[in-house]
């Protein structure tokens, strides 16, 4: 069932992706040579706890963690660990909730740490060209499966790969709401959009094929081939005068 929002809920939407996207810009400056992923998921439960909200996914289904950090070949829900420290060159995908006054905040984003090659940046702007793409068809009147082609066909152009086993989602009073947001998808099909609606658009593509596995610690979801992989995501609203980014700083 997908919940619509008010304009007043939506503004408590807005409320907590602001914070989500603070606690995500901050987790982003503090990636570098030497720093270990649970410094950084330190950074990320401190900040949102000192603005009175809570990490959306410390111990959601058990969730160990207040971030999902996943290095390099790691597509998604990578788990924080002192044991893994980071390197010049690696790229980082930190995902990042924040729940305030009812409702969730979600956002992603893959930083470099230090240097990278040219080719895991292009990786990198690729995926983060390809959400705004995806942001862009998330017009009211449009469908979901509008997203998931802009998104797939942006990315598949330039020879990447979507990953098909995860999605985006619905958010607001629960982190994962209806509809499903799929990467990849059919214009004219899927659930129409409507004003009120608030989704998580979250392309994650591989360099290489968008098969996934997951390790045995049932989380971390890396690339089958071991070959990189990229995360951007905002969570949007659907209005009438168009897409509207709620983790926004700004
Ligand atoms: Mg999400």
């Amino acid at each position: 069932m997908i919940v619509l929002k008010t304009a007043e809920e939506l503004k408590k939407m807005r409320a907590a992706g602001r914070i989500s996207q603070r606690a995500l810009l901050k987790a982003g400056e503090a990636v570098e040579p030497g720093v270990s992923t649970l410094e950084i998921d330190s950074i990320v439960r401190k900040y949102i706890e000192e603005q009175g909200a809570a990490p959306s996914f410390l111990g959601y289904g058990g969730f160990p963690a207040s971030a999902c950090i996943s290095v390099n070949n790691v597509v998604i829900h990578g788990i924080p660990s002192e044991k893994q420290i980071l390197k010049q060159g690696d790229i980082v995908s930190i995902d990042v909730g924040a729940y305030f006054m009812g409702y969730h905040g979600d956002n992603a984003w893959t930083f470099a740490c230090g240097d990278i090659s040219e080719e895991a940046q292009r990786l990198l702007d690729t995926t983060k060209e390809s959400l705004f793409e995806g942001i862009k068809a998330a017009k009211a009147g449009n469908r979901i499966g509008d997203i998931g082609y802009a998104v797939q066909s942006y990315v598949e152009l330039r020879s990447y790969s979507v990953v098909r086993d995860f999605t985006g989602h619905g958010v607001g009073a629960k982190l994962h709401e209806d509809p499903s947001v799929a990467n990849y998808g059919s214009q004219g099909k899927g659930a129409k959009l409507m004003p009120g609606m608030a989704i998580a658009i979250e392309p994650m593509v591989n360099a290489g094929s968008y098969r996934v596995r997951i390790l045995r610690d049932k989380w971390t979801t890396v690339t089958a081939d071991g070959k990189l992989s990229a995360h951007f995501e905002h969570t949007v609203a659907i209005t009438a005068n168009g897409p509207v980014i709620l983790t926004d700083a700004d």
